[in-house]
């Protein structure tokens, strides 16, 4: 081996949100995760101050993991980047992010140039369904579609083996699809958005509707009567103590997520739909409705090909698969 061309090893994966930034390093032909962290984003204190930690936080896992392996960062081969979009991927840059309130921000480069490797950059929902199908539960499959129920809900699309992007790298949008056309309006401005009905506070606002108009429930006790702190968590928590409202918003929220899921099944007719994010946590609560409302909507031979299955990777997907875009990109296989 000649000098400067040590051996390739590992590849960072960053998954940057609007609460947390999560880092560490994948071995390039999968693996665990490696010098693994995460902080909060704090994106009040600036874009710099965001781009700083992270940069940091990259530098720190590097370290980690080479020292441990006796070795140095020329055995890392780069940076893959997730990041709320929507994102142009050729110019690196974050074209607008309410929940971090960037406009146009090259953060690709900026922290290519500071940490001295190549990155690459996707939408962090794209690499959140990439994740799951590298290493994750989807592994193996062709088509796949992943959606990850959160405070809103991301989605992402895998046809033969790559992140379907889209005309304009939009692709995906699956929390934005109408599923009632003079519903709940919706921060992107459209009404009736999957996601104003099956995200995490989504879950919640519905709960404390029906709790307003009467409904009986543990809910109100497990909050002291204050209504205002009820969550999607408290919620599921109701539910897998069969407290018979919760479940009610559970099935609710279960027939929503299903309309979708079977929009999705009859217009791309995938192997697998994998659901991730904290409200999985109601387990066969969510699951149970949510294959029966698909067998109710979707074309019988696509719904009996489809998994509709829990993520694998809670709290690494999203690193995990902005690595597998970084391999991708750079490898021309994953
Ligand atoms: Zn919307």
């Amino acid at each position: 081996m000649t000098p400067g061309t040590a051996e390739k090893r590992w590849i960072v994966g960053v998954d940057l949100g609007g609460t947390n930034i999560v880092v560490g390093l994948l071995p390039i032909q999968g693996g665990d995760v490696l010098g693994f962290r995460t902080q909060p984003t704090e994106s009040q204190r600036g874009a710099r101050f965001v781009v700083n930690r992270i940069v940091q936080m990259v530098e720190e896992a590097i370290a980690e993991v080479t020292a441990e392996a006796g070795t140095t960062r020329h055995a890392v081969a780069g940076v893959g980047i997730g990041s709320p979009g929507p994102l142009d991927r050729k110019t690196g840059t974050v074209i607008n992010t309410p929940n971090l309130g960037w406009r146009n921000f090259p953060l690709r480069d900026l922290i290519a140039n500071a940490v001295k490797l190549p990155c690459t950059l996707d939408n962090d929902a794209n690499c959140a369904t990439y994740g799951e199908w590298w290493l994750g539960a989807g592994r193996g499959t062709q088509q796949l579609v992943g959606l990850t129920l959160g405070t809103g809900i991301g989605g992402g699309v895998v046809l033969n083996g790559e992140i379907y992007h889209g005309a304009s790298d939009v692709a995906g949008e699956i929390g934005h699809m109408t599923i009632d056309s003079n519903g709940r309006r919706c921060k992107c401005g459209n009404y009736g958005c999957l996601e104003q009905y099956a995200s995490g506070p989504a879950i919640a606002e519905r709960a404390v509707e029906g709790l307003e108009s009467g409904a009986v429930s543990m809910l109100t006790e497990m909050v002291d009567g204050k209504l205002e702190l009820i969550t999607a968590a408290t919620v599921y928590e109701a539910a897998v103590l069969s407290d018979a409202y919760a479940t009610e918003v559970m099935r609710d929220t279960a027939r929503f997520l299903g309309a979708g899921v079977a929009n999705i099944i009859n217009i791309l007719n995938p192997e697998m739909v994998v659901v991730a994010g904290g409200v999985t946590r109601a387990g066969e609560h969510l699951f149970e409705p949510l294959r029966a409302e698909v067998r109710r909507r979707a074309f019988r031979s696509a719904q009996e090909i489809c998994r509709i299955v829990s993520g694998e990777l809670p709290g690494t997907a999203g690193v995990v698969g902005a690595a597998a875009v970084f391999k991708r990109e750079n490898y021309g296989h994953v």
